[in-house]
């Protein structure tokens, strides 16, 4: 009765008829921001529940609050399946996400202005990883940048020099916006060169490493961070996980991650994501989760031959992982906010990025970013992948007159009006019912 009564008002705050709103934006639309996913039923019924009430500041077993036998044994769980699922002695769960997570680690590893080496924002680092200035990390630490190749590979040449040059305390190998596989025996001879700690950041690639499609950095890094939320399929969250090899290094370095998530850094942990963590960890723990890994390569390989089939230049000529750049130079610079808004109208959601040696700006990049897990996730297959990359090669065709002026005093109007035209494009909206068609036979998440 109670409950019900609830529901009733419940369903009359604006927020609930936003939320409905949102989840049917979801439905109709087809995602493919490659940081993005859905989770099961069962990871969002975890959010929602009682665990959310309860302080539990500490770790098992040494709380600072009274009545926390019951997430005691979430929390011990939620780490048992993680050091199942990757084979390591120690994780952490309770950062509140990536970025947290690895303001833990390096506080934990470094003291103020000791040196870390991290792989550009612009080549496809997170800003997390020694950006300059704007960061936490960028600024309280001396921030060492590495970058690409001519090939858009990371330079693992230029690393070591560098790394010889500066000696790092720690390197970070992890990348938000790299088509490619990390090469972590090598991060892990020129970590070992100079002394340094390894920090394998694997936040995009988990669940493709948990699935076998791409190599663990588990026998290579010292500590390995990841979100929760990205191809790991669970809540927005983060773990930090202590390998043997960083146990080797330093007995001491399980302590110190800990420490630096707790009392440094965060007060009470989330519980109720951490119940979520666990019920993900078991999903990875199946063989339908390999089975998933193994659609996103088959998905993200399929995507990027028809948008070249298509005439699209993609950065690299294609993927090894999960996500695609795709280098719109040849349009014309700085073209990569046009065409992710178009797509937007179109249907299909998905980010502007820079592309390696970027030639306009990070505010006007010319490339965009697109990827295959949440699409993978609500069951769709290579023929829907064609679909879809006809779809953004329409798109990019029918707005490819709309070029940023050259005077950057005119490129602000220039896109506020390309925004008000081209949202009633008729040519657009009609992809956009296509895509609705074919979006609604498929759930959220089917796995
Ligand atoms: C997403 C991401 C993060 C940050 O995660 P948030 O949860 O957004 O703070 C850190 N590192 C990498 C490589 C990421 O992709």
């Amino acid at each position: 009765m109670q409950a019900n009564k609830l529901k009733k008002s419940d369903q009359k705050d604006l927020i609930f008829e936003l939320i409905a709103k949102e989840e049917q934006r979801q439905k109709e639309m087809i995602g493919l921001i490659p940081s993005e996913n859905h989770s099961s039923a069962n990871v969002r019924a975890a959010l929602g529940s009682c665990l959310s009430s309860k302080y539990a500041e500490g770790y098992p077993k040494r709380r600072y609050y009274e009545g926390n036998q019951v997430i005691d044994e979430i929390e011990l769980e939620a780490q048992d399946r993680l050091k199942k699922l990757f084979q390591v002695p120690h994780v952490n769960v309770q950062p509140y996400s990536g970025s947290p997570a690895n303001s833990a680690v390096e506080f934990a590893l470094l003291e103020e202005g000791d040196t870390m080496m991290g792989l550009s924002l612009s080549s496809g680092g997170h800003l997390t990883h020694g950006h300059p200035k704007v960061t936490f990390s960028g600024k309280y630490f001396h921030s060492v940048q590495y970058g690409l190749d001519e090939n858009a590979r990371i330079d693992y040449e230029q690393v070591r020099q560098l790394a010889l040059k500066h000696k790092p305390k720690l390197i970070v190998a992890g990348t938000t916006a790299y088509p490619f596989i990390l090469d972590f025996a090598k991060f892990a001879e020129i970590a070992d060169e100079v002394g340094a700690y390894l920090l394998a950041d694997i936040s995009h690639i988990t669940g493709l490493v948990v699935a076998g499609e791409h190599p663990s950095p588990i026998p290579y890094a010292h500590v390995v961070m990841s979100t929760t939320h990205k191809t790991f399929r669970g809540p927005r969250g983060a773990m930090i996980m202590v390998t043997e090899r960083g146990l080797k290094k330093d007995a001491d370095l399980a302590d110190k991650i800990d420490k630096a998530v707790f009392p440094a850094l965060q007060g009470g942990p989330h519980n109720e994501t951490t119940a979520a963590i666990a019920i993900a960890a078991l999903e990875a723990l199946q063989p339908e989760f390999k089975e998933y890994g193994k659609q996103i390569r088959k998905n993200t390989d399929t995507l990027a031959n028809a948008l070249k089939i298509g005439g699209l230049k993609l950065v690299g000529d294609g993927s090894e992982n999960h996500l695609i750049l795709i280098d719109l130079t040849p349009f014309g610079e700085g073209f990569g906010t046009q065409v992710a808004f178009a797509m937007d109208v179109a249907g299909i959601y998905a980010n502007r990025n820079t592309i390696p040696n970027e030639p306009c700006s990070p505010f006007y990049p010319s490339g965009i970013r697109i990827g295959t897990p949440l699409v993978t996730t609500r069951g769709m297959k290579e023929k829907e992948m064609k679909k879809i990359a006809q779809w953004i090669v329409q798109v990019v065709d029918r707005i490819k007159d709309e070029q940023l002026p050259a005077d950057k005093e005119q490129r602000r109007t220039f896109l506020k009006d390309f925004k008000k035209r081209i949202i009633k494009d008729e040519a657009l909206l009609k992809i956009r019912a296509e895509v609705k068609e074919m979006a609604q036979n498929f759930p959220l998440f089917t796995w």
